[in-house]
């Protein structure tokens, strides 16, 4: 005879912020006792990297939005602030729950975490369980032929099409019987996760909806309005042809078995191209996975060598989009405005401050830590080492893009760049891209005064192209 569970069971939140296809939830759902719900801003646990500004901002709103719906199934979602264990510990002590259930985390420094809660929790006669959700396949699991990870995309793919089931998600539970005993819990605004002064959010406000309905509509909008087109749209940045599910991806509103359940009976080009790219998110948790400190150290030892500028003053010129190059800075301004860059633009902005002005990598990974709502910790770091070239199958160091012929074939009309920089919006097509070479007469009364209103550029091109060459050779022993 099976005895019943009586005790409730704690459920921890981390970047899981849905009740759909919520592996963890359902199965504390399903045991049939109260369940505690649970998210504790850690930001106390060595080791693991403390979230960017614009990341806080979406965590803020995605709670909020966590918490309704949870409200409505019937549970309440407590907060906390401080060590994971230990406020799982005054949580099991609060509630008297003997169980604690969560969604597996893939960035070595936080699965270290729940590796050693798990343990502990064991050691003291509870259950504690793990569950999948965030990624397709498990990167302990896929190994290669001599029992390592994969370092190529293509035959990572074909590895995970071959070995990973893909499951069906996993269905909401109906009603949750919420545990709603007494826990010094905090409220949302006590998590500090809004900027205050200044409020630098308007923009961020204006271009999303965090939280998972939010994500379902977006994905939804996507399938019907783009999918059709995204093989051949999705490197244009003046129209939006990519899904922009990216946050929702970072903060687990959405899942990948979601998504592909949506595109099962797609056989399109476009669902295909999409596919890959979502693939493209698996092999850099594969990467993260083996390699804990991707975002701190060169995947290729050979990159250690190169002799980075340390040039503060270009750096933030990058920053605040204001290097001369309309692409460029159009890509930093979106980012800083909507928390969200283009993939190509992304492209192209880090291969200019990595090639153009040969400042380290880590820099530039940085600061889109810091402004991207979509910041991971897999695939920023994954690739910022792809266009260095210090990363695993990445770019070709002998590919350094131009930022104006990267304009002109993805941006041909400027549309992009007149959204962004709407100081030079008044230029001709012919020029939009390359301001600097405008005849006096293209900028007569329309109140463009380069090197005032607009920069001009902070590099040549060419000639940071050739040393950029230099460098990189270098440091292959390809003279
Ligand atoms: P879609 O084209 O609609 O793609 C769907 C999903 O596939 C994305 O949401 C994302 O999860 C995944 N995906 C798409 N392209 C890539 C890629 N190249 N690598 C890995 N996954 C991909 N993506 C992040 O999610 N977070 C980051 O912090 C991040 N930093 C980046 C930094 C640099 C320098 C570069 C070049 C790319 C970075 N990317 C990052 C990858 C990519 O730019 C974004 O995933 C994409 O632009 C998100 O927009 P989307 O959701 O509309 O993408």
């Amino acid at each position: 005879m099976t005895r019943k569970a009586t005790a409730p069971t704690v459920v921890l939140f981390r970047r899981d912020l849905r009740v759909d296809d919520n592996a963890a939830l359902a199965a504390a759902a399903h045991r049939g006792t109260a369940v505690m719900a649970l998210y504790i801003l850690d930001e106390e646990t060595k080791d693991v990297r403390a979230m960017g500004a614009a990341s806080r901002w979406w965590l803020h709103h995605s709670l909020a939005t966590l918490g309704k719906r949870l409200g409505h199934a019937g549970a309440n979602l407590y907060l906390a602030r401080g060590r994971t264990g230990e406020v799982v510990a005054k949580a099991i002590a609060a509630s008297g729950a003997d169980c604690v259930f969560w969604n597996r985390r893939y960035d070595p420094s936080e699965a270290a975490v729940d590796a050693s809660l798990k343990a502990g929790l064991r050691e003291k006669g509870l259950t504690a369980r793990s569950f999948d959700g965030a990624l397709l396949h498990e990167p302990s699991l896929l190994k290669t032929g001599s029992g390592g990870f994969y370092k190529v995309y293509t035959p990572f793919r074909k590895a995970m099409a071959d070995k990973t089931d893909i499951r069906d998600p996993i269905d909401p539970p109906g009603s949750i019987d919420g545990w709603r005993g007494e826990f010094a819990g905090l409220r949302l605004d006590d998590l500090d996760l809004l900027p205050t002064k200044p409020d630098w959010a308007q923009g961020l406000r204006e271009s999303w909806t965090p939280g998972e309905e939010g994500g379902q509509a977006r994905l939804h909008g996507f399938i019907e309005n783009d999918l059709a087109d995204y093989e051949r749209q999705r490197d244009i940045p003046g129209v939006q042809a990519t899904s922009r599910l990216s946050p929702h991806l970072a903060f687990g509103e959405i899942t990948p078995f979601q998504i592909f359940a949506c595109l099962r009976k797609s056989k399109s080009a476009g669902a295909s191209k999409f596919r890959s790219e979502i693939g493209w998110r698996e092999f850099s948790y594969h990467l993260l996975f083996h390699n804990p400190d991707l975002a701190g150290r060169n995947f290729r030892p050979e990159f250690d060598a190169m002799s980075w500028r340390d040039d503060p003053r270009a750096l933030q010129a990058w920053q605040r989009g204001l290097t001369g190059y309309p692409i460029v800075d159009a890509g930093m301004r979106e980012l800083w405005r909507t928390g969200w860059m283009h993939n190509r633009v992304r492209m192209i902005a880090a291969s200019f401050l990595i090639k153009d002005l040969m400042i380290d990598w880590r820099h530039g990974e940085k600061w889109f830590w810091d402004t991207l709502v979509d910041a991971d910790a897999a695939n920023n770091p994954a690739s910022w080492q792809w266009v260095a070239g210090s990363g695993a199958d990445a770019a070709p160091y002998f590919r350094i893009f131009n930022p104006v012929l990267q304009g002109e074939k993805f941006d041909p009309q400027g549309e992009y760049v007149r959204r962004h920089i709407p100081e030079i919006g008044a230029l001709p097509d012919r020029y939009i891209h390359r301001p600097w070479e405008a005849p006096a007469s293209s900028l007569e009364g329309k109140n463009i005064k380069l090197g005032k209103s607009y920069p001009r550029p902070i590099v040549d091109h060419g000639a940071a192209r050739d040393r950029a060459l230099i460098v990189y050779q270098s440091i292959k022993g390809e003279k």
